[in-house]
């Protein structure tokens, strides 16, 4: 099979990446193997492959978030049958056992692994997945329109509800800082439930689009909206912009944190954070959030904004979401 290859950590522009020709994976017990048709691309897949998350594997195959068709499946996986179309996650499993999967937390499971992190992942014609983590995807979404739902959607939706809005919220007033792939899913969601949505970014780009999907204000990280938020979420890796967050919170509001990675955090004036303002990080996510959000999605629905790329462009397709260049998602069609 094709796939592309990352042999070792290095910046972006250096076009790590590789094209070769691979042997196709098989699917063990309880795994399916998928033919990729499509898989979004992610800033987490830039922490890979530039070293901001510690290469575990190398080399690795990156890429979590893949719609495919299960094209064999391996023994003891009986709920799903050739052909059926799948998505398969960043979670690509646990352990079941801990006390984190116990207590219904498993996106905190102490043996968790990582599709395209800690094995190998959709940047390639076939990928193998556990059976019971991929999602069924709703059929009002084609496949590109899926991809960016899988980690970008899903990532966002768990950051808004720890965020504090768990629901239909009329009037509330949400900040979101980084308006990449996951805040352009995340802000269709909160218009849904009434949300209104302060946008902050760096890129004047992002700005606009962010007024195109609705939201009632646009400005720089340091901008005063002029009115105080209830909630922020926080996707840019930038931990100066925690302090920006707190500027604007109300009292009792909650700042999550929805990236993998952030620069440093300078340091915090403690009344910026008295009041019982709440700062969190959001890591991971369970298979209920997932379930919920692929739901309230496909309710909307939600529209997805894809600047397609074939497999051979990866590093272009990872350069420009780096250099915010992308008005949405990107997605590698395989
Ligand atoms: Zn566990
Ligand atoms: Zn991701």
């Amino acid at each position: 099979m094709k796939a592309c290859l990352l042999h070792s950590i290095a910046p972006i522009e250096q076009n790590p990446l590789e094209l070769i020709e691979a042997p196709t994976p098989q699917p063990g017990k309880n795994q399916i193997l998928v033919k990729v048709g499509v898989c979004g691309v992610c800033r987490t897949d830039l922490h890979v492959i530039e070293g901001e998350l510690a290469p575990q594997v190398l080399p690795i195959i990156p890429g979590h978030q893949i719609i495919g068709r299960v094209e064999r499946i391996g023994e003891g996986a009986p709920r799903l049958k050739v052909g059926d179309r799948v998505g398969v996650p960043w979670l690509h499993r646990t352990d079941g056992v801990c006390e984190f999967c116990r207590a219904g937390q498993e996106n905190l499971c102490e043996h968790a692994t990582f599709t395209g992190w800690l094995v190998n992942g959709g940047y390639a014609e076939y990928a193998v997945a556990q059976a019971d983590f991929v999602y069924p995807i709703p059929e009002v979404f084609n496949d590109e329109e899926a991809a960016p739902l899988l980690c970008a959607g899903i990532i966002g939706f768990r950051s808004m509800r720890l965020s504090g809005i768990t629901g239909p919220s009329p009037g509330k007033r949400l900040g979101i800082y980084g308006f990449g792939a996951a805040a352009h899913i995340a802000i269709q969601v909160a218009r849904h439930w009434g949300v209104d949505v302060y946008a902050f970014s760096r890129d004047e780009r992002h700005r606009r689009f962010a007024c195109d999907l609705g939201a009632v204000w646009a400005g720089g990280s340091d901008d005063d909206p002029s009115v105080k938020l209830d909630s922020a979420i926080i996707f840019a890796p930038a931990g100066g912009l925690v302090i920006s967050a707190l500027k604007v919170l109300k009292k009792g509001g909650c700042v999550a944190l929805g990236g993998i990675h952030m620069s440093q955090i300078p340091p915090i004036d403690y009344n910026l954070l008295y009041h019982e303002r709440v700062l969190r990080s959001v890591a991971n996510n369970t298979r209920q959030d997932g379930l919920d959000f692929l739901r309230v999605a496909a309710e909307i629905p939600i529209k997805a904004q894809t600047q397609i790329f074939d497999l051979a462009e990866a590093n272009a397709a990872l350069n420009a979401l780096k250099h915010d260049a992308v008005r949405g998602a990107a997605v590698l069609q395989i």
